[in-house]
């Protein structure tokens, strides 16, 4: 027992939870401020990575720390996210396996930080030459060009990310990067036109008023003041410790390197000042009709999108319906037209940010290749005190990833020791499948519902959203089957009237339905659409494919929620197919502070990720295991009855296999005696060995 406790008055605890005597949820919090306090970020669950937020740069990511890592086992050093990502390297590369790095944690943990830091150090360690440089320099400097565009300072994070990636690096057989492929999930592009208290816009748009020439900035009609744009909140227009103008030359630097042609860029740069200027048109009642001021910026816009004003005027003015074979035009009034402003500029600047993932793919995606690195970095769970749309659907996406999480980490485990016959203790761990089920079953998920009533013919407004899913979720066995005792979607009488709530595996959050019929529904009028595919200019008339004559009868487009549903589902596949590599970061405190340890907020992290069940599945279990063929294949050469004659014909009976490997076990338990393992037996089960 001395002994045992002594692992944890060591100075800087244990570098792997499933060392921690005695394991209680105290222990594990002591734990990791113990390291945090010494600079240990990174901490182990088995193959999992732990790691806090340090909030300040700290020298822990040289090239020297990088060569230390490299090849070396994944126990031999102290815990490091080099670590984690030279096994998912080699492991690609040696065995052929397809990996995936999940990265986990509320928005400002870290993760955006830790995929860069992953991505940097494959670079480092994989293939040279200047094709390959060429490669590796291109994935890079595709993140400066993302965040420039999809990230923002939020209250969390001065660089929060506003959209989902997951990023696919291809490998070829020598594990040389070939190229790769980025997908983007749901910009958060109400951000565009509003942002709440305290928070930016995205980067880019200050980014370029601070940082292009006078030159660029009076080809694109701009003013270096800020505080002429209307999108641009006023009250923290700089960031602390954040340069905009050296970033500009960071972002411009990058597109090209990623394959951007300088007209490309111009391109790009128009249309985020047509934003900016969109923002500025003023309407104004006048008798029954409108008028449109700030006759300016509607000028410069036009000017800069080659579009005839009086065009654009009209599409402002008026919306087009179509009834059978009929045209309808009605007038809009003053809230109309702000409102199909703002529509505008948000389908502008988000589909100009899904052109950008295309065009960045256009350079980097290659084929065939051999073996490839996924990385997701996903908008991390987030409640806040105005929930709306948006945290709803990045909720839903985090439900999901924690599915993936208990599915391969608790639920698979246990069931892997039950297959090979190990005898096992079951432990309780919350699983979450029932939300994502109340979030996303066909039938009577909200999700459907919401759906459901966006394509009801008649009045839909948020409010008759919230009273179906009220009456169908007090109705309804799916619900009630866990309402009982445990309700996952919470009715009580103190809510405000216009919300609902979610007990997410995070937290309980209280959506407020404002916007979810409009945001879901996401139709922008199409007297706009025409009115930009009329546009003389190559990229802003590709954004508006619906906008030509030829697709006057278009069908609806699908609802962002289905969209995204849809390609969660396809992501989750994907990530299933591939060996998971787990990073959970956790955020030390709520003030984007260093030093700064705030136990009951690790406490409610290291909860909801589950991480105390994690330890326990993991401590009850084998620490190393490999099957059979894989050890033999890489041991082989260590015994003489599998060297090298090991493919003889004797070697296909199965109790000469075992002596084999008996044989082999012995030796390789010597080797590994120097491991820091738990227990050091080596254990043959029904197909492969563990390490017990
Ligand atoms: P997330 O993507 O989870 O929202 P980020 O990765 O953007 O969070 O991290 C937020 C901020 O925290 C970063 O901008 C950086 O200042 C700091 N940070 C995160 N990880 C590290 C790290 N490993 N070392 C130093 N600072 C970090
Ligand atoms: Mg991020």
């Amino acid at each position: 027992m001395e002994g045992k406790a002594s692992l944890l008055d060591n100075m800087i605890g244990v570098g792997d939870m499933v060392l921690l005597e005695p394991l209680s949820e105290d222990s594990f919090l002591e734990n990791l401020k113990k390291r945090f306090d010494h600079n240990e970020i990174y901490t182990y669950i088995g193959s999992v990575v732990i790691s806090v937020n340090p909030y300040r740069s700290l020298p822990i990511y040289t090239p020297e720390k990088v060569e230390e890592y490299r090849n070396r086992n994944f126990y031999e050093l102290s815990p490091h996210i080099y670590a984690l990502a030279d096994e998912a390297y080699r492991s690609l590369r040696d065995q052929d396996k397809d990996q995936c790095i999940l990265i986990t944690g509320e928005s400002g943990a870290g993760k955006t930080e830790a995929s860069k830091l992953v991505m940097s150090y494959v670079a480092a360690v994989c293939g040279k030459g200047q094709e390959v440089n060429k490669v590796k320099e291109q994935l890079l400097q595709s993140n400066p060009v993302l965040e420039a565009f999809g990230n923002a300072k939020t209250v969390r994070n001065d660089n929060s990310s506003r959209f989902g990636k997951y990023m696919d690096i291809e490998f070829d057989f020598k594990g040389d990067p070939l190229g790769g492929v980025i997908s983007n999930y749901l910009l958060e592009k109400s951000r565009v036109v509003k942002q709440p208290r305290g928070e930016r816009n995205f980067h880019v748009f200050y980014q370029l008023l601070s940082g292009a020439s006078d030159e660029t900035l009076k080809k694109l009609k701009l003013d270096r003041d800020v505080s002429k744009y209307n999108y641009l909140c006023l009250d923290s227009a700089s960031v602390s410790g954040v340069d905009d103008a050296a970033n500009f030359r960071t972002v411009r630097n990058a597109m090209q390197i990623v394959g951007f042609m300088e007209d490309e860029v111009q391109s790009v740069l128009q249309l985020v000042a047509a934003v900016l200027k969109l923002g500025n048109i003023e309407f104004k009642p006048e008798f029954v009709f409108l008028t449109l001021v700030v006759f300016t910026d509607l000028k410069e816009m036009c000017e800069l999108l080659g579009i005839e004003q009086s065009v654009l005027e009209r599409a402002f003015s008026y919306r087009t319906v179509e009834a059978k074979s009929e045209k309808v035009s009605t007038t809009l009034n003053v809230a109309q037209a702000y409102y199909a402003r703002d529509a505008l500029a948000k389908n502008l600047y988000s589909r100009l940010f899904s052109w950008m993932v295309t065009r960045i793919n256009g350079s980097i995606k290659v084929g065939p290749f051999s073996v490839v690195m996924g990385v997701l970095d996903i908008y991390g769970f987030e409640i806040f005190e105005d929930n709306s749309f948006e945290q709803f659907i990045i909720n839903y996406c985090n439900e999901k990833l924690q599915q993936i999480f208990i599915e391969l980490t608790l639920r698979e485990e246990q069931e892997e020791y039950i297959r090979e016959g190990i005898e096992w203790t079951n432990i309780e761990y919350f699983n979450n499948a029932v939300i994502c089920d109340l979030m996303e079953n066909n039938q009577n998920g909200i999700l459907a519902m919401l759906d459901e009533e966006c394509l009801r013919p008649g009045t839909v407004t948020d409010e008759t959203f919230l009273d179906k899913l009220n009456t169908i979720c007090a109705e309804h066995q799916h619900f009630e089957s866990r309402l009982s005792k445990n309700s996952k979607f919470l009715t009580d009488h103190s809510l405000p009237h216009n919300c609902f709530r979610i007990q997410h595996y995070a937290g309980k959050v209280l959506y407020r339905v404002e916007g979810f019929v409009d945001k879901n529904n996401d139709l922008l009028y199409r007297d706009l659409s025409q009115a930009m595919y009329k546009a003389n200019h190559n990229l802003i008339k590709q954004l508006f494919p619906e906008g030509s004559p030829a697709k006057i009868n278009l069908k609806r487009p699908p609802t962002a929620g289905f969209q995204f549903k849809a390609s969660v589902g396809t992501l989750m596949r994907n990530l299933q197919t591939k060996n998971p590599n787990y990073i959970r970061c956790i955020k030390p405190n709520d003030k984007k502070a260093s030093h700064i340890f705030t136990e009951s907020l690790v406490c409610h992290q290291v909860r909801y990720l589950g991480l105390m069940e994690n330890v326990r599945v993991r401590r009850a279990g084998y620490a190393f295991r490999q099957a059979y063929e894989a050890c033999l294949e890489r041991y082989k050469m260590l015994c003489k009855k599998t060297w090298p004659h090991w493919k003889g014909p004797l070697f296909f009976l199965e109790e000469r296999r075992r002596q084999c490997l008996q044989d082999l076990a012995a030796l390789i338990q010597k080797i590994y005696r120097g491991w820091k393992c738990r227990r050091q037996f080596l254990l043959m089960k029904k197909s492969q060995v563990v390490v017990a």
